[in-house]
């Protein structure tokens, strides 16, 4: 199954509510300036049809206005964006939400998520029933989280009684997080790589190099078949738009189980960004 365009045919995966989201799509997180919108249009010419942005990263304004300059169908592209940690709670959330999408100019979010669980602040699940209610008025079409842990995503089911859609988590060889993967697939929760290329941390690696060399291939192409072979949707970032096109031509090789093997072989438990039971930028102090 391809994601729904005249125009792309990039594989598509259908979320437990129904909705199809495409497998692999473009992160904007540090594309900003003069060149953000010019960037995301390049994207959208070159087939992404999935914009991975938040409000914390400051470009809902170029990433809406891309989406309008690029000339395809609002339907033809899914636009996920986040809540920032500074807007946990109920009403602040609806009051964030509603910021984003005037930031957007659009009238609807494909994908709305709760950026980090901020246990500290001890909000995200009165903060995700807001996220149900937008579902709810048609606002928003799914809803999901970032950065949950098993922990968290438990409570937000059991006392939501609604499963996220999603859970956009650090994700790269180096840090495989297989446990977690496996929590979301008991659960329906599809598992969605963020730094799906560990900001090229694994680029060197003598596994990847040699999988790279053998499948003439490159490195980031062995990277994102394997998240794509694993189930995972990924939203690799690149301002380069020969890296760009790289990172969207990997579905036309595959990965041997062997492969799959040798790439689980390097994990290496080691994670780049913040640990989310502590992840507390900006949280509301109240
Ligand atoms: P990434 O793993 O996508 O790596 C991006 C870097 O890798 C780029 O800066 C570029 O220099 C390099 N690169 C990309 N393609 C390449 C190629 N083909 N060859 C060589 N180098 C290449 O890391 P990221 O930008 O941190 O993550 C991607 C997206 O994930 C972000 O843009 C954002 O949308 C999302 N994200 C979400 C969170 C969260 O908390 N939810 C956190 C970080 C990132």
């Amino acid at each position: 199954m391809t994601y729904r365009s005249e125009t792309s045919s990039i594989p598509a995966i259908v979320l437990a509510d129904g909705q199809i989201m495409p497998k692999l799509g473009f992160g904007v997180y540090k594309v900003a300036g003069d060149e953000a919108v010019s960037t995301i249009v390049t994207a959208l010419e070159l087939g992404y049809r999935s914009i991975d942005t938040a409000a914390f990263y400051g470009n809902e304004d170029a990433v809406g206005r891309a989406v309008r300059e690029s000339g395809l169908p609002r339907d033809e592209v899914f636009v996920t964006t986040k809540l920032w940690n500074a807007d946990h709670g109920y009403d602040a959330a609806l009051r964030a939400f509603d910021a984003s999408l005037q930031r957007l100019g659009l009238d609807r979010i494909d994908l709305f998520l709760i950026h980090w669980p901020v246990p500290s602040a001890d909000l995200y699940v009165d903060t995700f029933r807001a996220l149900q209610a937008l579902k709810r008025q048609g606002r928003v079409v799914s809803i999901g989280v970032s950065n949950f842990d098993r922990e968290h995503l438990e409570r937000v089911i059991d006392e939501t009684g609604e499963t996220p859609a999603i859970n956009q988590i650090e994700l790269h060889p180096y840090f495989a997080q297989s446990e977690l993967r496996a929590f979301h697939a008991a659960h329906g929760i599809v598992t969605e790589a963020w730094s799906p290329l560990g900001r090229g941390a694994e680029f060197n690696d003598s596994v990847i190099i040699a999988l790279a060399d053998k499948l003439n291939r490159t490195p980031a192409q062995v990277i994102l078949r394997w998240h794509m072979q694993l189930g995972n949707v990924a939203i690799p970032k690149s301002m380069t738009p020969a890296r760009m096109a790289e990172n969207l031509a990997v579905f036309d090789f595959e990965l041997t189980g062997r492969e799959m093997t040798q790439i689980a072989g390097i994990d290496k438990g080691a994670r780049q960004g913040g640990d989310p039971a502590e992840f507390a930028m900006d949280a509301p102090t109240a």
